[in-house]
Order: C-alpha cells, then structure tokens, then sequence
C-alpha cells in the first residue's frame, strides 16, 4: 500500500475504483467491482469492521413471508411510501422491496447466521410501520453479522488472488486513512473546457498511523460515507458518523437533498442515548408512562408501539412535558412481560446494554427510554443508478439520497437499502468502467490534479495545526451539537430556527480559528475531529435551511406552527447546493436551495393513519 512516492514526498496511489467507507454499503460494492475484475480500493477512517454498521441491532425488511404467508413486495413498498410520509420516489421504492428478499438469500449464502424458526426458515418479526412480521435478523446483532460476512467475502478473494487461483479484480483496504477532499479534473483531450467535461477523478487522505498525506487517483469514485448523526447532542450513531462525505461532496459542487430530514427514535437508553432497537417493540415490549399507562393508544390507537418511529418519538415528549414522564426526562420500556427466556434469546444484546449501561436487568425491570437523534433521511443526491452529477462520483448508503426513505424511514430499511444499492452501486461502476475497455490507466492529467489538491491540503492542515490559541475545536463542536438539537430537534418552530441559524452561522464564522492542542504526528485524534468539524457545519446548515424552508410537518419534520402537510406547496424534494463550482473549498458558498419534483407511482397520496 506504499504507492509511489512523488518528488514533493507525498504518495499517490491509483486504482480502477476508489470506495470510501467500509461499512455495508461500501463492502457490497466492493465486492461487485472486484467481480467485475476492477482494482478496487476501500478506504476507511477507522477499521472496516468498526463501521457503524456493525451496531445495527434489529433487522432487515425482506417480503418473505416465512412466519405468516401472503406477504408481497408491493406491500412492503406501500408501507415504505407511506411510512415515508410519500415523499420517498415510488420507482426507488420498487427497486429496493424487489430486490429486498434476494438480498437476504444471497447474504444466507454468502455465510449470514440469521435467526431461525422452528422449520429451519429465517425467522421474521414485526418493526414499526409495517406491522406484519418482514424483518429478518440475527438476533438483536444483526449489522455486526452482515457486516463480518462481507468482509469475510471480500478477505476470500483477496487470499485467493495472492495465491494466484483467482482471476478478477483486487482488493486494497486503507485502513485508518482520512478523506479530507476530493478532486476533480477536465477531459481537455475531448477539448471541452474543465467545467464542461469535469469529472471526478480521484481524492486526497490523511493516513492516520503517521499523518502523513496519500493522494489517490481513480476511474470512478464510490461515497459510501454513512450518516451525520453526530452533529446532534443526543444520538445513537458511533463517534465517527459525522457526515464527511455530504460534504465532501457539497463541496465538490454537488447538491445535497431532503437534509431537514432527521430520524429522532423514540427509544435510546436514558442517560447514554445507546439504541434501544424497534425490535423490542417489535417482540412486544410496551411503553410506560407515570401512571403505569400504555400511553401509545392516546396517540397511534390501531399501531400502539408499532406506529413508525416519528410518530413514536413524538407521543412521548408531550408524556413527558405533562408531567407523565419520569424526573421530566424519560418513560419505561417494558419486557418483562416477554418473559426470560424470549429477552435471552431475541434480545441478548439490549438485555447486556441496558444492565451495563444503566444497572438495570429487562428481565426484572422496565428500562428508561428517551428519544434520540438515530438516522439521516438526506444526504447526496443521486439517480437510481447511484451517480451524481459529477461524471465518476457515485454515493449509496446512508450517506446519499436515493430517495427510499422520503420524510421518514422505516426500521429495517437501511440495512436493506445498503446491500441492495451497494450492489447496484458496485454493478454499475463495473459496467461503465469495462465498456470503456479494461486495463484503461488512470490519466497522467488525473493525477496531476491529485497532486494539486494534494498540497492545497497540506497547506490547509499544516495551518490548523500551526495555530496555538483562538477557538477551541471540542468546545464549538459541543455548542453547535447543543444547538442543532435544541433548535432542529423532534418538534421545531420557524422563529426558533431563525434564531438558531443566526446562531449556526456566528459559530461557524469561528471555525477558521479553530487550535488543537495535540500536534502528535501519530494518531492525531483531535486533528481529525478539527477537520470533521469544518464538514458538521457545511451539514448543519444545510439541515437548518432546508427546514426553515419547509412551511408544512411531514415524517420526521415537525413544525408546530406548521402543524399539517402540505402538499400542494411541499411534496417535493428540498435541493441544497453551495453556488457555483467556486464554492470548492471555501467556507462561505453561497447556499441555494430548490425543489424537486417527487416521483409518484401506484400508490396515490393519502393521509397517514396510523
Ligand atoms: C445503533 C444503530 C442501530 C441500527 N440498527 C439498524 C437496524 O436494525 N436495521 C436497519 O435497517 N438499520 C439500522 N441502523 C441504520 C443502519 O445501520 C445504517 O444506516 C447503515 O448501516 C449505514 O451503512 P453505510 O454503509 O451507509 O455506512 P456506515 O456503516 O456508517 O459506514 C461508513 C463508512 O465510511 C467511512 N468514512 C466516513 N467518513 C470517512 C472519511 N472522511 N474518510 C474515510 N472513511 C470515512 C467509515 O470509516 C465507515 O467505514 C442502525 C443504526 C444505528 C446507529
């Protein structure tokens, strides 16, 4: 993985395909274009296995119908749309569901221990929204299966093209390298001029170990990056899903779509925020309030615990504001009632977390639940083909938007939407890259553009660390979390996010003083936190006006001086960019915002009753 070292002494190195993020989505793909005999690089900030994948608890949604017959694709994508308050598009919609129990088969075969049932079938239960027992899982650690078995896919071939037995592409992991930009580059051998034929051609990395800079040159170039949960105070997400390649993207000159679209899940373990899967609920745990009432039936009378997450998650802030709720904080999860046996069983995990984390046992008491920031709807728009604008950029996963999830998701559609459109993803980079001819080299041009950018960022990093006072980089990232929740949380109000993107963009006026006071060339964390930093805000404001926009409350964006949805005015997409290809790099593009029509199909526009 040594590349070739350059005469400004950075390292550069080439491959067919360049994916960064090694959780599911990116191993999905990765192991197509491998298939389809592409040399094929995988970076990742932090070791593959330690994606946040790998905390996916409760399931995935396939219409099998294993434990009750007569389920269909067409009914799970009716639920998806109408989860999705119909703002998923209904064709992206049909690709995922189609594909959904495919998808599972091949992840059995490819070595996945889902639970089973009695006959030896992948047991199914219900999650939130669909009320019909379509998730598959094994047992409440389903991510970290999945997430194992691609990488054992992908070290498979790796051992058997290093003992020559296997024809087919290659796989390099970087691991612990940092994507701090991408680059683009002019076809100026068609004679177009840089913005017309521009594409994307590589990216530049920080190699954690030693903090040294690796230029990368690429064919084609997949983001499959993850979400930004934490760029709120409460979350469920790992430390590192902070949304890098939204912005890497934005500021790429490509737009972002639906961000006002947060998931706050109803259950996250009070006190540390650790999910509480839906598949407690789904196994029939029951929500508490102080009065010992099932409190759900005030609020989703037909669904109860089952109601999407949205929905959930707004009944138990009203409980606890009206004083029902305990020490004004949180309410009870109950599952005592499933009995030991089914909690060791489906549940071992939550059983583990709930003792470890709060003292308390669900075999013998309720756990404290509170909502919480879990999942990002938006994200870096592409087509059903998973490209985006830029000629040779391509996102999937959590991080894009390819519109499946609309104003809400579905519990156990997101580990469906990143094996189904990594695969996708994975098939369709292969696809374009071998009809322009295999073994096609990366350009000298391509590569020079790499360098450019290269020492841009040299100069760029070298300057943070220069700094020895100014603003303090954990400091502002926890007041802008703080604000982020406060202001854009479960229920927002226009007057109170005007103020908070007042109060966003002061904070990020600071950011160009941001010190660390690690210099450490090995394994600079806070470094990395300073750099992520600069992505949360381009994020944050892209969040904050998109849903001081969006007069109306569809799915997760609940406006309560906007308390109905609207869809003569806003069934339609929310398009964010930073103006103009300038906007590379610098701080303060200026944001534009757009509206996109939604892709409507068979199932017509109703309200949603839960
Ligand atoms: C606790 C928890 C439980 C969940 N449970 C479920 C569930 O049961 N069912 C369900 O359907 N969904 C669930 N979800 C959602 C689902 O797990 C995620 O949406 C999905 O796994 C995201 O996968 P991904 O491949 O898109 O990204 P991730 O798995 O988040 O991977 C992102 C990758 O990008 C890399 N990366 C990011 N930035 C950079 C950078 N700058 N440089 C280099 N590498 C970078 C990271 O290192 C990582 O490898 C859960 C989520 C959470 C947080």
């Amino acid at each position: 993985m040594g590349g070739e070292e350059t005469e400004s002494g950075y390292s550069i190195h080439t491959h067919d395909v360049i994916i960064i993020g090694a959780g599911l989505t990116g191993l999905r793909a990765a192991i197509e274009t491998v298939d389809a005999g592409l040399d094929t690089a995988v970076i990742s900030k932090v070791h593959p296995l330690r994606s946040h994948s790998v905390a996916a608890q409760g399931g995935m949604n396939a219409a099998l119908g294993n434990v009750q017959a007569g389920d269909s694709w067409e009914d799970h994508a009716f639920d998806t749309v109408k989860g999705s308050d119909y703002l998923a598009d209904q064709d992206a919609v049909e690709l995922m569901c189609k594909n959904a129990p495919g998808a599972v088969i091949e992840l059995e075969h490819f070595g996945t221990v889902f639970s089973r049932q009695e006959d030896g079938r992948i047991a199914q239960r219900s999650f939130g929204g669909g009320m019909f027992p379509r998730t598959c899982y094994a047992a409440d650690r389903t991510g970290h299966n999945i997430l194992h078995t691609l990488y054992e896919q992908l070290m498979g071939r790796e051992l058997e093209q290093s003992k020559g037995s296997k024809s087919g592409g290659k796989i390099t992991f970087y691991e612990e390298f940092f994507v701090t930009s991408l680059v683009k580059a002019g076809v100026s051998s068609e004679g177009k001029s840089p913005e017309q034929g521009e594409r994307c051609v590589g990216c530049t990395c920080l190699n954690l170990a030693d903090r040294t800079l690796h230029g990368f040159a690429c064919r084609a170039l997949l983001l499959a990056t993850g979400g930004f949960g934490r760029l709120f105070t409460r979350s469920t997400n790992a430390l590192i899903n902070t949304g890098d390649g939204a912005s890497l993207a934005l500021r790429a000159g490509i737009p972002l779509k639906d961000m006002e679209f947060v998931q706050f899940h109803p259950t996250t373990l009070y006190g540390t925020n650790i999910l509480i899967t839906e598949g407690a609920r789904g196994e029939g745990g029951y929500l508490l309030n102080n009065k010992n009432e099932r409190f759900m039936k005030a609020y989703a009378p037909k669904s109860m615990e089952l109601a999407p997450r949205d929905i959930v998650a707004r009944s138990i802030q009203p409980e606890i504001d009206a004083g029902r709720g305990f020490d004004d904080k949180y309410v009870l999860l109950d599952l005592q009632h499933l009995g030991k046996d089914k909690i060791m069983e489906r549940l071992p995990g939550i059983r583990l977390i709930s003792m470890d984390f709060a003292g308390v046992d669900p075999i013998e008491e309720p756990i404290p639940v509170q909502p919480g920031q879990h999942y990002s709807m938006g994200g870096i728009a592409v087509g059903n083909d998973l490209a985006t604008e830029l000629p040779g950029l391509y996102a999937a996963g959590e991080c894009s938007c390819v519109s499946v999830h609309g104003a809400n998701r579905l519990g156990g559609n997101s580990l469906l939407e990143t094996v189904v459109f990594g695969k996708l993803a994975g098939q369709g980079i292969g696809k374009t890259l071998s009809s322009s001819g295999s073994g096609v080299r990366v350009r000298e041009e391509d590569e020079k553009a790499v360098l450019e950018k290269l020492s841009e960022e040299d100069e760029r990093i070298k300057a943070l660390l220069a700094r020895d006072s100014g603003v303090k980089m954990a400091g502002l990232r926890d007041e802008l979390k703080k604000l982020m929740f406060e202001s854009f949380g479960v229920f927002r109000e226009g007057k109170k996010m005007e103020e908070g993107l007042e109060k966003l963009r002061e904070l990020k006026s600071r950011y160009p003083e941001v010190y660390i006071d690690n210099k450490s060339i090995v394994f600079n964390q806070a470094l990395i936190y300073a750099l992520e930093l600069r992505g949360l805000f381009d994020i944050a404001e892209a969040v904050a006006r998109g849903a001081i926009a969006r007069n109306e409350s569809r799915g997760s964006h609940a406006r309560t001086d906007y308390p109905d949805r609207d869809d003569e005015n806003f069934l339609a997409h929310t398009v964010y960019r930073l103006e103009g290809r300038g906007a590379e790099g610098k701080l303060d593009g200026k944001p534009v915002l757009e509206y996109q029509p939604v892709r409507l199909g068979k199932f017509p526009v109703k309200e949603r009753v839960y």
